[in-house]
C-alpha cells in the first residue's frame, strides 16, 4: 500500500548546508519510504520561491549566509504561511536560530527571525561551543512517536551563538554533556507546535531516528510502523561512548 504523498523540502541548501545537515532530508526520506509512503525530497535554493512541503528542514551555515537565508524566508512568506497550515518545521543551529525572534550577524547586530520560535539569540560571551553534544528529552520536551521513553539525543556542536528560550517556546532537551543553548539554563534546543530547533548536527537524524520519526509522524499524522534500526543502534553506541570519553 503506498501512503502519502510526502514532501520534504531541504531549504536553502546554497547558504545553511556547511554542516551536513541537508543529511536530515535525506533520512526522513529513506524512514518514508521504507515505510511505503510515497516520499519526495525537494532541495530548495535561495535564489527561488520556496516551494510546497509537508516538513521543511533548515541546516546550519554561517554568519551572512544565515542572514541571507533568513532574509529570503521572511521576503517569501510561504514557511510561516506553511506553518499556520500544518507543516512541520526543523532547523539545525543557523536554521534554529533564525526560526527565533533576533539573531546576531557577523556584526554582533542583531538581524530579524522568522518568529515561528520565542527565542532570542545573541554572541556568548565565551569562546565557540565545539564538541559532542548529549541532552535528555523531559516532560516539557515533546511526546515520543511510538510513546515509549525518549532514548538520549546525540549529536555535534559548533556554534557562537546562545539562545535563550521566551515563554512562547517549550525546551527540547536538557543537556547532558557539551553546551545546548548556552545561557546557563541548561537547556537545548526549543519546539513549539510543530516547530522543532537544536544545536546538533550529525546530521543529527542519523544518530536520532525516534526524533526523525517524531517529525514523520506529525508530517503525516498517524503513527509509524517499526522499522529495524540495527545499523542506527550501533552507530548511537559508538558516538555516545566518544562523548562520554571526551566529558
Ligand atoms: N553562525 C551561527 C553561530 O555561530 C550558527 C553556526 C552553525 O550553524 N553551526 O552561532
Amino acid at each position: 500500500m503506498t501512503r502519502g504523498p510526502l514532501r520534504i523540502v531541504v531549504v536553502h541548501p546554497d547558504l545553511l548546508g556547511t554542516y551536513g545537515d541537508g543529511g536530515n532530508g535525506l533520512v526522513l526520506l529513506r524512514r518514508a519510504t521504507w515505510r511505503g509512503y510515497d516520499a519526495t525530497l525537494v532541495q530548495a535554493p535561495s535564489h527561488e520561491p520556496l516551494p510546497p512541503g509537508d516538513l521543511y528542514c533548515l541546516g546550519g551555515g554561517e554568519d551572512g549566509p544565515q542572514v541571507r537565508s533568513a532574509t529570503e524566508l521572511i521576503e517569501d512568506g510561504r514557511l510561516v504561511r506553511a506553518v499556520e497550515d500544518g507543516a512541520v518545521v526543523f532547523g539545525v543551529c543557523a536554521g534554529f536560530q533564525l526560526l527565533g525572534t533576533t539573531f546576531p550577524d557577523a556584526r554582533d547586530q542583531p538581524r530579524a527571525g522568522l518568529g515561528l520560535l520565542d527565542l532570542v539569540t545573541r554572541k556568548g560571551p565565551g569562546p565557540r561551543a565545539v564538541g559532542e553534544l548529549t541532552a535528555l528529552i523531559g516532560a516539557d520536551g515533546p511526546p515520543s512517536a511510538d510513546g515509549a521513553p525518549w532514548p538520549k539525543l546525540t549529536g555535534f556542536e559548533n556554534h557562537g551563538g546562545v539562545s535563550t528560550l521566551g515563554p512562547g517556546s517549550r525546551p527540547l532537551a536538557r543537556v547532558e554533556t557539551g553546551v545546548g543553548n548556552g545561557d546557563g539554563s541548561g537547556i537545548e534546543g526549543a519546539w513549539s507546535g510543530r516547530v522543532v530547533g537544536t544545536y546538533l548536527h550529525g546530521p543529527v537524524l542519523a544518530r536520532n531516528p525516534a526524533l526523525a520519526d517524531l517529525l514523520l509522524s506529525w508530517a503525516v499524522g498517524e503513527s509509524l510502523d517499526p522499522l529495524d534500526d540495527h545499523d542506527e543502534e550501533a552507530l548511537r553506541a559508538e558516538r555516545l561512548a566518544a562523548a562520554r570519553s571526551a566529558s
